[in-house]
Parts: structure tokens; C-alpha cells; sequence
């Protein structure tokens, strides 16, 4: 089931996104079942349905916080001049970073190289505190795409990465929160690709991670309790680049969806 969050004449609301192409992507027979409530508790559709084309599609959820894995994919570690570490790398992004679908980047003054960074992103379902491994599915809604956006001059000088993945506009997500994969399952194997303007610039599978998505809801877990919407942001697969004004970035995950962005400077 794809869950998406959207607006419709002024009103916000979860839906289940209904009869999409052969392609996984949105036909003129798409449309959205609205849900009676949000999608952390038991589900139920009103009976309402709005065409796809009569809905602007938002960040599938509203994280408290969004917790983002560094080197977790050997091939990038080694593009970053390094290897991946024994312990994961945790950052956190603000919230106030995320967009959502179609929403546009906005490269800021402060940083002459922007890079895209696709990714597997979890969407946590329910309150969790030192949950174990076994236990990780559940406490995850599902599975959605994140672009962890990256001002990688300030990544650099800075030391700490606050700033670097922090600017308003440095996580889109979406286009929908897809809950039919058992993402604690080892041997989900999910393609993770990202495109700039039609030009593959990322490929890579999940089977790849270091810090697998159970493993990562167990160690996280430890330290920090995840709520409802938060999301955890997997890793990126080698092949991250730059970003320009007029740029069109797609990331996506096999099974999941599309997330594409335009990219602006801000002013
Ligand atoms: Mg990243």
C-alpha cells in the first residue's frame, strides 16, 4: 500500500494512492482513497476518492526528527576518500529541512557546491525505545525516498555537518510511504538510483548497506526514542554530484517511488 499525505481545495489529508501505471508512476486513472486519519493507527478510507491530478502531493510525513547514516555504502565511503566506519556515523537533519515531492531545492548563498544524495528512507510507525533487531519491523510504517541534500564545501570545512545538511529545502521525501516491503528483512533488495536531468548519476542496491535497516532501528533506538513519522535516512550509493540552478534531480527506490525536485539559488 502507498500512503501519500497531500492538499486538495485548501485541505490537507493521508490518502492511499490508488491504480498507478504498469511503470509505478501516476496515469490519468490514478487517484487517492482519502483516509479517515493519519496512518500510524488502524486504517480507514472515507469513501472519498480525488483524482491524482486534482492533488498537490506533500512530504509523506512530518518528522520530529530526522536521523541520517553517513558512509554506509562501501563505494561511497571510498568516493569520500575513506572507509566505512566500525560504529555508523549518525547526523541529525531538522526538520524544517523537508519538502516534499516537485518542491524546489534552494541552493544557498553560503555553499558553492550542493550535491544530491539518494536514499532508502524508513518511516517509523510507532513509539520506540530500545527495540531489538527482531523486533524492528514492528515498529516501522514503511519505506519512502529521501534526497539527503548536501552543501559539501561546508560538510568539509565545518568538521561538523550540521549546516552542511541542514539548510531549509535539504530533504525532500516522498512521493509516499510504500508499507508492502518487510525492510527488516536482510534480504529485501531494493535498487537506489538518482538522475539529473534524465543522466544516471547514482545506482546502487540496499543489499549493499553496511548498517542494515534492523540492525540501524536497534542501535538508534538505544540511544534516542523514535516517534511516529521520524524518519531514518539509510546512506547514499556512490556517484553524488552537484547541483545547479535549472537542474531537474529524481531519486528513487525500486518498489517504492519517485522523488523528483527542481533546483533553484536562493535568493
Ligand atoms: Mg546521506
Amino acid at each position: 500500500m502507498k500512503i501519500a499525505r497531500y492538499t486538495v481545495g485548501g485541505q490537507v489529508g493521508y490518502g492511499v494512492v490508488e491504480e498507478l501505471g504498469p511503470d509505478g508512476e501516476p496515469t490519468d486513472q490514478t487517484y487517492l482513497a482519502a483516509l479517515a486519519s493519519h496512518p500510524f493507527g488502524e486504517l480507514a478510507t472515507t469513501g472519498i476518492r480525488h483524482p491524482y491530478a486534482d492533488v498537490r502531493l506533500l512530504a509523506p510525513v512530518l518528522p520530529s526528527k530526522i536521523i541520517a547514516i553517513g558512509k554506509n555504502y562501501a563505494d561511497h565511503a571510498a568516493e569520500m576518500g575513506g572507509e566505512v566506519p566500525a560504529q555508523p556515523i549518525v547526523f541529525l537533519k531538522p526538520s524544517t529541512a523537508v519538502v516534499g515531492p516537485r518542491d524546489r531545492i534552494a541552493r544557498p548563498r553560503q555553499s558553492s557546491r550542493v550535491e544530491h544524495e539518494a536514499e532508502l528512507a524508513v518511516v517509523i510507525g510507532a513509539l520506540a525505545t530500545d527495540v531489538p533487531a527482531e523486533r524492528a519491523g514492528s515498529v516501522i510504517l514503511g519505506a519512502t525516498v529521501a534526497n539527503d541534500v548536501t552543501a559539501r564545501d561546508l560538510q568539509r570545512s565545518d568538521g561538523q555537518w550540521g549546516r552542511a545538511k541542514g539548510f531549509d529545502t535539504f530533504c525532500p521525501v516522498g512521493p509516499w510511504v510504500e508499507t508492502g516491503l518487510d525492510l527488516a528483512d536482510p534480504a529485501t533488495d531494493l535498487e537506489v538510483t538518482c538522475t539529473v536531468n534524465g543522466e544516471v548519476r547514482q545506482s546502487g542496491r540496499t543489499s549493499d548497506l553496511t548498517f542494515g535497516v534492523a540492525w540501524l532501528v536497534e542501535y538508534l533506538s538505544s540511544v534516542m526514542t523514535l516517534l511516529p513519522g521520524d524518519l531514518i535516512l539509510t546512506g547514499t550509493p556512490a556517484g553524488v554530484g552537484p547541483l545547479v540552478a535549472g537542474d531537474t534531480v529524481s531519486c528513487a527506490v525500486e518498489g517504492v517511488g519517485r522523488l523528483t525536485n527542481g533546483v533553484v539559488d536562493r535568493g
